[in-house]
């Protein structure tokens, strides 16, 4: 056969998206969505997360918005290698927990054909780079900035803004720890207001 009527077949190029903000800025909605699409392409979708989140479900990931998927929860980036291996397009959430070893595993999944999806916050409630995010935005093809609504003035809001006392990098919740903040208004050093702040008659007696 004439070698130019051929069709040539290619091995197909994977490639990794990051979805990334502050809390609340719509990553697990976005992340959600784009599997949404691939599943209704009929294309294989695995979801995972990291062991350390189960705030509101050990069996999907889930939104702000009460918008959910299933997902697999794992507890290194590692066991996506044996626990992908039949899927086309792979998401993560909370990509920000996992170890630096996440940025090898994604790039292996994408060298083997696979469209990654990580969603993770790029920055800790200080305001600092967050786990293996910033490596990985420096690989990816895609990435995707969300910002959320500034709780104080309404601006765009790209930082977390802890609101409870603790100053462990990694505290785990939602609206009870954490706030949506602008630039403006997010405060690093600021002392948070006390977990439990108390009756008014406690509050009184205090002072
Ligand atoms: P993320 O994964 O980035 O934390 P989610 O996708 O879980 O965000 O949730 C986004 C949803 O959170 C929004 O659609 C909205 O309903 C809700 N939300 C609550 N507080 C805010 C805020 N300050 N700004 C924007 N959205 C907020
Ligand atoms: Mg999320």
């Amino acid at each position: 056969m004439n070698e130019s009527l051929q069709i040539r077949t290619f091995k197909r190029a994977g490639h990794i998206e990051v979805i990334c903000g502050s809390m609340f800025s719509g990553k697990t909605e976005e992340l959600i969505r784009r599997i949404r699409r691939a599943e209704i392409a009929r294309q294989r979708v695995k979801v995972f997360k990291p062991k350390i989140d189960n705030r509101f479900s050990e069996f999907e990931i889930v939104s702000h918005s009460e918008q959910s998927f299933p997902s697999e929860v794992i507890s290194s980036a590692e066991e996506m290698l044996e626990k992908s291996f039949d899927a086309e397009v792979i998401g993560i959430d909370e990509g920000q927990f996992f170890g630096n070893d996440l940025v090898e595993v994604c790039q292996n999944l994408a060298d083997a054909g696979k469209r990654v999806i990580v969603a993770g916050l790029d920055q800790d409630y200080k305001a600092q780079p967050f786990g293996p995010i910033p490596d990985l935005l420096s690989v990816a093809e895609y990435i995707t900035k969300t910002l959320a609504v500034c709780v104080v003035c309404g601006a765009p809001a790209n930082r977390t803004q802890r609101i409870t006392a603790s100053s462990q990098q990694i505290l785990v919740g939602a609206t009870n720890h954490y706030e949506a903040r602008c630039r403006l208004h997010h405060i690093v050093n600021a002392e948070p207001q006390s977990e439990n702040t108390g009756t008014k008659e406690e509050k009184a007696n205090a002072e």
